[in-house]
């Protein structure tokens, strides 16, 4: 997509915001918003706020604010003026700003650019049958637009609570998008609309652009799934500068394309991918998840013709040009995703990968907390076995089990047992056992030796079925990492017992 006008005014610094609502888990359509905004704020040296849209009591909980204050850390979007962190501009949760938005909302209605619609559901309803029977729009007909205070007087005499609506002025809607270009709505298709429910709670139709002018937002990025209220926002921006909240200005807006799931059809919040937290537990790196999200509608510009989809952060902030969103829907593919992840464990030093294994370790019960030094050293001498093979961190927990277990919780994987500890697999493991009773010493290369000596030249067994059986009896399963260096990590007296314990 080409600019028609620069996505980014020189002389005023850009703020970005991210302002999901905390309801349910954070999912992966929220990340990838947080981690656009985040990446535009950067690359323009600009300032990142994050804001909370809790204003519906019955759907927002702590629970999940808590989980989207975790997750951010845990990627690593760091904000600088936000909930926790707070800033000039605060307080950063809508639910602790209400007097704000009743403010806001009695300067429109003061000004003359809000009113009291008392319509009730059943008149708004009937009213929109007949517009879409006539072929009319079908959005609200401003029947209460102009009510006379005696008007007014009388509904609120039958007991009715108003709503308050905006007054959309008559005109089309025009406006630069930063990822789709100009973008017009026709006066026909954006009607008044309800700022503050009868109850009195705010919709982020009022609330967002209220604070967004009051925190001096530049940028706005945000999911397809809310274009159709820009216009609305950018009108009420036209009448803040006219009542004087925030500095008459009104933010560039991006939308972000749809993410495809399954069967070609949207990513839902529902979807099991969907679960951030999920790719935490898995074992995903925050900067392989952040990588892959940001596929969903960007790419590296490539090099010399070279395409590059692994890379990190800071190249990615180094290169993020709004511009570059495409804005046809991104298909979300786990494989890819698990890939990436991937070729990030394998960019890590092996000793950080211990590290990031740690907790993983502790999770499973592996190793206690606090850790102890031997079983911090045994992880760090195993890392090196599972480093190139992991996709997920916790493929290293399900490899290297077999090291970190009791021995009397240790299991062997039931059919691998079936078919590799039969008589002949059996006579396999004594075999084994005995040769390697008598090394002198106990490592990698010996070990080998030894095995080779024993299994494939002293019993004639090709490599396959001679090292079969001697990997399933010490480390329970056919999968596991290099067998000669995992009986050196595992030790003499536990590797004898375990080939003993079959027989
Ligand atoms: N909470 C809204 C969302 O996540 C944000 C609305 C906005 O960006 O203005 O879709």
């Amino acid at each position: 997509m080409t600019d028609t006008v620069p996505a980014v005014d020189a002389s005023k610094p850009v703020v970005a915001r991210f302002c999901p609502s905390p309801t349910g888990n954070p999912h992966v359509g929220m990340a990838r918003t947080a981690l656009f905004s985040w990446a535009f704020a950067r690359h323009h040296g600009g300032k990142f706020v994050f804001r909370i849209e809790d204003t519906d009591a019955s759907r927002d909980n702590q629970e999940s604010y808590d989980l989207l204050v975790d997750v951010m850390r845990w990627l690593g979007l760091d904000w600088d003026e936000g909930v926790e962190v707070g800033g000039d501009h605060g307080p950063y949760r809508q639910s602790e700003r209400m007097d704000v938005y009743a403010d806001v909302a009695q300067r429109l209605l003061d000004a003359g650019l809000a009113y009291k619609a008392y319509d009730t559901a059943d008149e708004l309803e009937e009213r929109r049958e007949a517009a879409r029977a006539e072929g009319r729009p079908s959005g609200y007909d401003g029947l209460h637009r102009d009510l006379t205070p005696e008007q007014q007087a009388a509904y609120e005499a039958e007991g009715r609570k108003p709503v308050i609506r905006f007054k959309m002025p008559a005109k089309d809607w025009t406006f630069d998008d930063l990822v789709r270009g100009p973008i017009t709505f026709g006066a026909d298709n954006v009607q008044d609309f309800v700022i503050v429910r009868a109850n009195g709670q705010p919709l982020y139709t009022l609330t967002n652009p209220t604070d967004d002018a009051l925190m001096g937002i530049t940028h706005v990025l945000r999911g397809e799934d809310i274009l159709s209220s820009t216009p609305r926002q950018i009108a009420l921006y036209e009448a803040f500068a006219q009542i004087g909240v925030g500095d008459g200005s009104t933010p560039r807006f991006g939308h972000l394309p749809y993410v495809m799931g399954q069967g070609n059809r949207k990513l839902s919040k529902r979807d099991p991918e969907s679960n951030l937290l999920g790719y935490r537990e898995q074992g995903f790196l925050p900067e392989g998840l952040l990588n892959y999200l940001a596929l969903l509608g960007w790419s590296l510009p490539a090099v010399d013709g070279v395409e590059r989809d692994v890379f990190g952060l800071a190249e990615l902030v180094e290169a993020f040009e709004v511009s570059r969103v495409n804005p046809n829907p991104a298909r979300f593919d786990l494989a890819k995703c698990e890939a990436i992840n991937g070729d990030h464990i394998r960019l890590l030093p092996v000793e950080e990968v211990a590290e990031r294994l740690l907790p993983y370790f502790q999770t499973a019960e592996l190793i206690g907390t606090p850790a102890d030094d031997a079983q911090v050293a045994l992880l760090a001498a195993a890392a090196p076995l599972v480093h190139e093979r992991i996709a997920k961190l916790t493929e290293a927990v399900d490899m290297l089990r077999f090291l970190f277990v009791d021995d009397d919780d240790f299991t062997i994987d039931e059919a691998d047992a079936a078919k590799n500890l039969d008589e002949k697999g059996q006579g396999t493991a004594r075999a084994a056992r005995d040769a390697l009773a008598e090394l002198e010493t106990w490592d990698t290369a010996s070990i080998e030796a030894a095995l080779r000596a024993s299994l494939v030249d002293g019993l004639g067994l090709k490599p396959r079925l001679a090292f079969g059986p001697v990997r399933v009896a010490v480390t329970g399963s056919r999968i596991s990492p290099p067998l000669f260096e995992s009986l050196e990590l595992l030790g003499r007296s536990r590797t004898l017992a375990r080939l003993s314990a079959v027989l």
